[in-house]
């Protein structure tokens, strides 16, 4: 690739950890920042939603270190993640830490640089597209519309321990703004209560997105009181995004006629 960095870029060396966002799956919204991190990269720590075609860019002398989740059923805990970059990075090594999506959404991309930082280990921080950008692109959701919603939230449904979600649910009852989820699938039948009872109404539309922009994206369409049961009846699972507000009836099902192409 004839692709040099503009002037103004740290050059990657020995000893740092480069965070990178890879996207939500399809290789071609991989940037070429990225790609040049990658090219470089003495050993990746790679997470389970980095797609498998993205991983098939990394050059075959670099060292593969897997940390996500579903491996054996466990996943490596974060205090033992920071501290592989640590240890890598103390090792005079390029260490590239490879996540979906932006690792500084959703993805404790802040926590680990800090962590980084504090053990004087510097970082380059490489963005990537996040799954309600890009998914939503590619069923043709625009998560912002004149008229239809002036603003747009990312929210964590991920629950808590104790098993609740505290979420500032009355912010999110305005009906010109678009609610994007993420972890949201599990919580869902939480969510669509806890939003309904915060005054959204309950026939808002909504849709599941999942595996967006792989060749595996399914797209549901609904409500916000019917997706519960679009989950069951589809046996929905997680990489899911849900989207939630007008703007999920923008395009009719017959002008979205492939993944991220709208026909007349
Ligand atoms: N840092 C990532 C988000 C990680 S949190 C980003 O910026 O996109 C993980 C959640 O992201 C998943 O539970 C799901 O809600 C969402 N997600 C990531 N990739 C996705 C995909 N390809 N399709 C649908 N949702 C996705």
């Amino acid at each position: 690739m004839s692709y040099s960095p503009s002037s103004h870029k740290q050059p990657f060396l020995n000893g740092e950890v480069a965070l990178v966002g890879t996207g939500p799956g399809d290789p071609d919204l991989l940037t070429l920042q990225a790609y040049r991190f990658i090219q470089l990269a003495d050993v990746v720590i790679y997470d389970r939603l980095v797609s498998k075609e993205i991983m098939a860019l990394v050059p075959q002398t670099s060292e593969l270190i897997y940390v996500g989740k579903k491996q054996a059923n466990h996943k490596v805990p974060q205090e033992g993640i920071n501290q592989l970059l640590v240890d890598h990075a103390k090792q005079n090594q390029k260490v590239v830490r490879l996540k979906g999506g932006d690792p500084f959404i959703f993805g404790r991309g802040g926590e680990e640089a800090q962590f980084l930082l504090k053990n004087n280990v510097a970082c380059h921080v490489v963005p990537g597209m996040t799954a309600a950008s890009a998914c939503s692109s590619y069923v043709g959701i625009p998560l912002t519309h004149r008229q239809v919603a002036q603003s747009c939230t990312f929210i964590t449904g991920h629950v808590k321990d104790c098993g609740m979600l505290d979420l500032p649910w009355h912010t999110l009852s305005d009906a010109k703004q678009t609610v994007v989820f993420y972890m949201g699938v599990k919580s869902l039948p939480l969510i669509a209560k806890q939003l309904i009872d915060a005054g959204r109404n309950a026939n808002t539309p909504a849709a599941l997105i999942h595996k967006g922009t792989t060749p595996e994206q399914q797209i549901y369409k609904g409500c916000l009181s019917s997706l519960q049961t679009i989950v069951e009846q589809h046996q929905v699972k997680p990489p899911t995004l849900i989207v939630i507000g007008d703007v999920v009836n923008t395009f009719a099902e017959h002008q979205l006629a492939n993944i991220g192409y709208l026909a007349p």
